[in-house]
């Protein structure tokens, strides 16, 4: 057992070995499972109440009490305050919106928007990234890297760019990546390489090459990462006056906010600063239900920390085996093999959770109601939305409950399924959605053909 005040240990209940903060590992050496980041609450200052962060804001030039992140930092306590790297991270809004609740099947006022996308690179992942640039910086890294199918890239890139204390080097496969999230990468002058294959197969080589040259690896494997991104749950707690909402709607890619989500309630709950913990909700893109899959039809759960893994295994040498790959418009989630699984079915359990997936054209019609009704959001994200209404559909989810669903990108990272949607471009649209098992646009916004004349322009306005 350690006696330091934070400490890394494996989540396998039966080896929970421990490991300094100081080492850089994305798995645990004894048995291979996840690392969590935990904490000896008994000899740290525990804040007396969650009230107590309202304080920072009046104290917003210190940088740290600026950062949506940081300024939670007791209760994320690893990283020395000299270390920390911030860039303003985690300035997002809850928005209360009518408009998609009422698409959703919501009561008025019970539906919530969490704009992520209001980060700095553009999507959740900064809450993150700022974590794992800290501990880059404590451990003396002088290079990091990550696969990615967008905005984890975009993240470490304008962290590196900024803080300039270490050079970076982003693995994107090839083919779906939105060339907003590209376009960041290249602009924020990371090294670059897209692997001629998909993001997993980027994902098993940035393993490989971190481990056999040192290089401090970001993916959300990285305990650190998930510390940071318990802030998101923090900041809606915080928008709604401490009152613990109905449910937490998120979107399931490799299951690092979802995994987040679950240890931030479970550390509140036991601090005893929080009573009630939100129901959570995983949301998988349907070409890309990794998790769906194993919830629902084997029936796989955390069970106490002792997993099935022949199950776990068996899928996947299954899908190997069928060469089936995930495919999704929805790209952010296009991911096989979801590496926080384990750590996300722990949090299913912790917050009495459900699974669903949901088709690209729900989630198309989702966003263009975000962007109708809100600041939009980019396709990932809006399957929290789709999921929410077929949550209410079922039933599971009552008119009457607080709702929050998490927008994780932001609207301009990936216009290109949003101009397809919208323009009536039928050519477009065929290739771009049609060939994705997108078959309407029920919500199009298309713009109208006008001459240049001002008679033919009054009347298209029709006012
Ligand atoms: C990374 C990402 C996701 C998936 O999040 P996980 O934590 O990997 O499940 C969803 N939406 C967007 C926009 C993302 O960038
Ligand atoms: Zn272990």
């Amino acid at each position: 057992m350690s006696t330091d005040l934070s400490f890394q240990r494996c989540i396998h209940p039966d080896c929970g070995k421990t490991y300094a903060v100081s080492e850089v590992l994305t798995a645990c050496t004894a048995c291979d499972n996840l690392l969590d980041i935990e904490y000896d609450w008994s000899r740290l200052p525990v804040p007396g109440s969650l009230r107590e962060f309202e304080a920072k804001w009046a104290n917003r030039r210190n940088p740290l009490d600026y950062s949506g992140v940081w300024r939670f930092r007791n209760l994320l306590p690893w990283a020395p305050e000299s270390s920390i790297v911030t860039i303003g991270e985690g300035q997002t809004i809850l928005q209360q919106s009518n408009a998609v609740g009422k698409y959703v099947g919501s009561n008025a006022g019970q539906l919530f928007l969490q704009y992520e996308g209001l980060n700095p690179s553009g999507s959740f992942k900064d809450n993150g990234m700022t974590a794992a640039a800290t501990h880059a910086r404590m451990v003396g890294a002088k290079m990091a890297a990550c696969a990615s199918t967008g905005n984890t890239s975009a993240s470490l890139a304008i962290y590196a760019s900024t803080a300039q204390l270490f050079r970076v080097v982003v693995f994107v496969g090839s083919g779906k990546i939105a060339y907003g999230k590209l376009s960041q990468a290249l602009d924020y002058d990371a090294k670059t390489l897209q692997i001629l294959g998909d993001f997993d197969d980027a994902l098993e080589r940035v393993r490989e090459v971190s481990g056999e040259r040192g290089i401090y690896l970001c993916n959300s494997v990285n305990p650190f990462r998930l510390e940071g991104q318990k802030t998101i749950m923090y900041r809606v707690l915080e928008a709604l006056a401490w009152e613990p909402p109905d449910w937490i709607v998120v979107p399931g890619g490799n299951l690092g906010n979802s995994s987040a989500f679950g240890k931030a309630f479970a550390e509140l709950k036991a601090l005893g600063l929080i009573t009630k913990i939100p129901r959570l909700a995983v949301i998988n893109a349907a070409g890309a239900n990794t998790l769906y899959r194993l919830y629902h039809q084997q029936g796989l759960r955390w069970n106490d920390g002792r997993t099935d893994d022949a199950k776990i295994d068996g899928f996947f040498t299954t899908m190997d085996a069928e060469k089936r790959r995930a495919s999704t418009l929805a790209s952010a989630i296009e991911i096989n093999r979801p590496v926080n699984l384990k750590k996300c079915l722990r949090a299913l359990e912790t917050c009495n959770g459900v699974v669903r997936e949901v088709s690209d054209q729900d989630i198309l019609d989702a966003k263009a109601q975000v962007g109708a009704g809100g600041f939009g959001c980019e396709p990932a994200s809006a399957a929290s939305v789709a999921g929410a209404k077929l949550l209410r559909a079922e039933g599971v989810i009552a008119p009457s409950d607080r709702v929050v669903c998490i927008l994780t990108g932001h609207q301009l990272k990936d216009p290109d399924a949003t101009v397809a949607y919208h323009s009536g471009n039928r050519e477009l649209f065929d290739e771009k959605l049609r060939k994705q098992g997108v078959t309407s646009a029920p919500y199009a916004n298309s713009p109208t053909v006008v001459e240049n004349n001002l008679q033919k322009i009054i009347e298209a306005l029709g006012v």
